[in-house]
């Protein structure tokens, strides 16, 4: 059911990309095994478009987490426990798949820099107000019963996940506001999600990328 929310914050219906592609940000730190042929769009992201500060953990003990393993799995993740990226190909030359690229490398980015995350905290409590947390079924009429999120504003309302399950977030959980984010600044339409994001997500996504 459509609700009022939903009426005083209209969908949005644009891209709002900024032209980064092929922006270079310096180089990596992250070192990459497993899968050769997955990791390949990973690679040139990390290579092209990726902060080169978010791939450096913000606590100098920890430079020993900069290895990503690779894997295959039909839905693309990260398992930051064993820091394994999950990726469904390998395609460079499919804008679906390099989005999801960096959508997934943004996570390595929150696990190893904290204050990605604390940012997202509170801009996700900023934004949801005192909306109530939903499954995607409730908010949306289809999607997953078991994965919960907040319409909020969001243009992919996958944005807004949460995972402290039926609950509002923790400060230390992961998020989905800044990989969708990239995804939408860099690929938007063209990103494995569609991933169209206003213009509030879209300037704290940039801040994120030039301070984070
Ligand atoms: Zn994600």
């Amino acid at each position: 059911m459509q609700n009022e929310v939903g009426d005083l914050r209209p969908r949005i219906t644009q891209d709002v990309v900024y032209e980064m592609t092929g922006r270079t940000f310096g180089t990596t730190q992250i070192e990459l095994t497993g899968r050769d042929d997955l990791a390949k769009p990973l690679a040139l992201t990390l290579e092209r478009d990726f902060p080169a500060v978010w791939a450096m953990p913000s606590n100098p003990n920890q430079a020993s987490i900069n290895r990503v393993k690779v894997e295959y799995d039909s839905r693309a993740g990260w398992k930051a426990a064993t820091r394994t990226i999950l990726m469904s190909n390998g395609d460079t030359s499919n804008p679906r798949t390099m989005s999801t690229a960096i959508h997934e490398l943004t996570h390595v980015a929150e696990s190893n820099r904290a204050g990605i995350k604390h940012a997202e905290f509170v801009f996700w409590h900023q934004r949801a107000g005192g909306e109530k947390v939903k499954s995607f079924f409730a908010l949306e009429g289809f999607g997953p019963k078991n994965e919960f999120s907040v319409g909020d504003k969001w243009a992919n309302k996958y944005s807004g996940r949460v995972y402290s399950y039926d609950k509002k977030p923790a400060r230390n959980d992961f998020f989905e506001i800044l990989s969708t984010g990239m995804e939408g600044l860099y690929y938007g339409s063209k990103s494995s999600g569609a991933t169209l994001i206003d213009s509030e997500h879209a300037a704290f996504t940039l801040a994120m990328v030039m301070f984070g």
